[in-house]
């Protein structure tokens, strides 16, 4: 276990209603707040436009901020999530590559609904834009919220499952950035490339292997072990992940919704006491308050 005098209650992802979350900047600061987190990062899906409003409102509540944004990659054919962390968000290559991977989002969102339309769902498109805070970052995710309103599902999980994913009609195959230009903008812009919740991906262990270490040949650094959708036992295999390809390790609830997530901001187990924080090497690019 962590000593009490190193723990910190650092949470460095969860979305935003400027991404596929459902509340605004302001809201999520004060819930980490009151949550006891004293370390935080907003990690919008390929945007950072809530990156002020949550470092300001962060400040204002005397919760030191880290500057964040998660963004959408394809890898050897499956879409994988890149967290970078405490980067200038002002950096020009940073915006303009999170720019480029934005764009398709409309089209896409609008084929979506064409597939949906042949299983019967009419408009679809026009009903996730309303849950929507930024039609740039129309996403499954608001879909699936629509989909629940018009009482196709119980639930945004049955959803997926149903609609979303591979092989259902509302699935749309996609291409995002390359893994080496996102891991190029953040570092390029001075933030620290993690590789977000490895759990999740279907990768056969050859593929897991050769995307670690083409992050890391890419100059990635960091690694997700403590997330809200891993289980115990992957928070011990990507722990020995991290010490295998010699990675900061990172943790963050994914939170994005009061409603929708199981695990709410500052609420997970600590990161294993044998494992390097990424807030250690990004010390001098904590925003403090005062
Ligand atoms: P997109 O970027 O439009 O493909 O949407 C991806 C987002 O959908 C993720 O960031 C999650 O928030 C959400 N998501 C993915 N899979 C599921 C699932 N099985 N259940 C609920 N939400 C999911
Ligand atoms: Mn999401
Ligand atoms: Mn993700
Ligand atoms: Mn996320």
């Amino acid at each position: 276990m962590n000593s009490p005098a190193a723990w910190i209650n650092a949470d460095l992802h969860c979305h935003s209603r400027v991404s596929d979350g459902t509340l605004e900047p302001e809201a999520l600061a004060a819930r980490a707040q009151a949550n006891g987190v004293d370390l935080w990062a907003l990690t919008d899906h390929d945007e950072i436009s809530g990156q002020q409003r949550a470092r300001t409102a962060a400040l204002a509540l005397g919760l030191p901020y880290l500057s964040g944004a998660e963004i959408s990659v394809t890898f050897a054919g499956v879409t994988v999530h890149i967290v970078g962390l405490g980067f200038d968000p002002d950096h020009p290559a940073l915006l303009q590559g999170l720019a480029n991977t934005r764009d398709g989002r409309i089209h896409r969102a609008q084929a979506m609904a064409d597939g949906l339309a042949k299983a019967g769902i009419a408009d679809a498109y026009e009903g996730a834009l309303t849950y929507a805070g930024n039609p740039e970052l129309i996403s499954r995710t608001h879909f699936a919220r629509y989909l629940v309103e018009l009482g196709y599902c119980a639930s945004t999980h049955e959803v997926f499952r149903k609609y979303l994913v591979e092989g259902k009609p509302g699935y749309v195959e996609h291409r995002w950035a390359r893994l080496g230009d996102a891991v190029q903008w953040i570092t390029q812009a001075g933030g620290i490339a993690v590789i977000a919740h490895p759990g999740r991906y279907k990768f056969s262990v050859n593929a897991e292997y050769a995307l670690f270490t083409e992050f890391k040949a890419h100059g990635g650094r960091g690694v997700e072990v403590i997330t809200g959708s891993h289980t115990p036992a992957d928070f011990i295999k990507y722990a020995d992940a991290a010490i295998e390809f010699d990675l900061l390790a990172s943790r963050g609830s994914d939170f994005h919704s009061p409603e929708e997530s199981r695990v709410d901001l500052g609420t997970l187990p600590a990161l294993p006491a044998r494992l390097t924080p990424v807030w250690e090497a990004l010390r001098d690019r904590v925003q403090r308050p005062g």
